[in-house]
């Protein structure tokens, strides 16, 4: 059944392993952000069972969390419309998971890159888990129904597979029981690129700092890290196709684009030949003006965790509400019975 056919309602999830980056906030926050509205039901959701998927130590997984948390609600996710909250609080999604498990094939997983970046040479010592990742996340899709998945560029596969699962559960079972879930990968900042090596993303969870923005670096930071991004000696060209084959300039325009609101053919024409002595500032600039509030806001958020604990709760109920009864469902459909 397509996503049409349902309810429109949006998922996406964040996994605490590590500080929030310019790239979690460009590909994903900002954009859910602006997906709230009074005609969609938007749900959001600190994947802590992901993260768990490489080792995490337990003491800072919890704040990590929290800090994944506060990130959100500083930079506009609103509890009142959104339902916000962590993934283990919410058994439905494991328990779906199980079942997808039964529903995916092996082939399918093999062929999905993230595990093989993710497990580099070393597969065999990855976790059973980080291989089964992509099943648990069609489940945090599909318990809701979920029919828009807002995601940077390196989920893409993730979300088809999600659609694989749901298509061949319909028709293992003879229903029109899941939607066949849209990714929504739009605007210029879904796959924002390592500052020192532009053939890579920006992961909260890459080797050097200095290879991403923390939301929560200070403009100091920021203003260096830029200072210091890989590039090339040609400056900002006069078009568009003069970024071709240039990811390192061509992902600093990018950036600008995501943080300005304007677009890249913008971008260029604003900076038309200038050198990157004048470009790196003034993006250093923007994404200070653009940070700083969130950031500020994330600390004072980060102060009080009981009151995010708080809130987490809340949506974890509000989430288990429309879980409960899809998982009922679904057990039913494949036929497990219940008391
Ligand atoms: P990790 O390194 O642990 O995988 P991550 O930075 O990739 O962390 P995730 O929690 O895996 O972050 O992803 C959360 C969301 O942020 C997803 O929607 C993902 O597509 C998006 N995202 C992650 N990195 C980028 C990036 N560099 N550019 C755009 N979007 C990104
Ligand atoms: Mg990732």
């Amino acid at each position: 059944m397509s996503a049409s056919t349902f309810t429109p309602r949006v998922f996406s999830g964040i996994k605490p392993s590590g500080g929030l980056t310019l790239g979690n906030y460009l590909g994903a926050i900002k954009r859910w952000v602006d997906m709230q509205s009074p005609d969609m039901e938007t749900i959001y959701c600190a994947v802590d069972l992901h993260a768990i998927t490489v080792w995490q130590d337990p003491k800072g997984l919890k704040g990590g969390t929290r800090e994944i948390a506060a990130g959100l609600l500083a930079a506009g996710i609103d509890p009142e419309h959104s339902i916000l909250f962590n993934q283990s609080q919410v058994k439905e999604h494991t328990e779906l998971a199980w079942i997808f498990n039964c529903v995916a094939r092996v082939g399918w997983m093999n062929r999905m890159t993230q595990f093989k970046d993710k497990a580099g040479k070393n597969a065999e010592k990855a976790s059973l888990g980080l291989y089964a990742y992509p099943s648990l996340m069609a489940a945090d899709i599909l318990i809701y129904h979920a029919t828009h998945v807002p995601v940077g560029e390196d989920q893409k596969q993730h979300v088809e597979l999600t659609r694989d699962i749901a298509n061949k559960f319909n028709n293992d079972f003879g229903v029109d029981f899941f939607p066949v879930t849209e990714p929504v990968i739009e605007g210029p900042g879904t796959r924002v690129m390592n500052l020192r090596d532009g053939t890579k993303k920006m992961s909260k969870s890459g080797e050097s700092d200095m290879e991403r923005i923390n939301m929560l670096d200070d403009a100091d930071t920021i203003a260096k890290k830029f200072k210091k991004a890989k590039t090339d000696p040609d400056g900002i060209p006069m078009d568009l196709d003069g970024l071709a084959g240039r990811p390192e300039a061509k992902n600093l325009v990018d950036i600008y684009s995501g943080l300005s609101d304007m677009t890249p053919a913008e971008v260029v024409a604003e900076y038309a030949g200038a050198g990157w002595g004048t470009f790196k500032p003034a993006l250093a600039d923007l994404a200070v003006a653009k940070l700083a509030p969130i950031s500020d806001e994330m600390k004072r958020l980060m102060d009080d965790p009981a009151e995010i604990d708080r809130k987490l709760a809340q949506g974890a109920d509000k989430a288990r509400a429309i879980a409960t009864p899809i998982l009922e469902k679904t057990y039913d459909i494949v036929g497990l019975l219940r008391g």
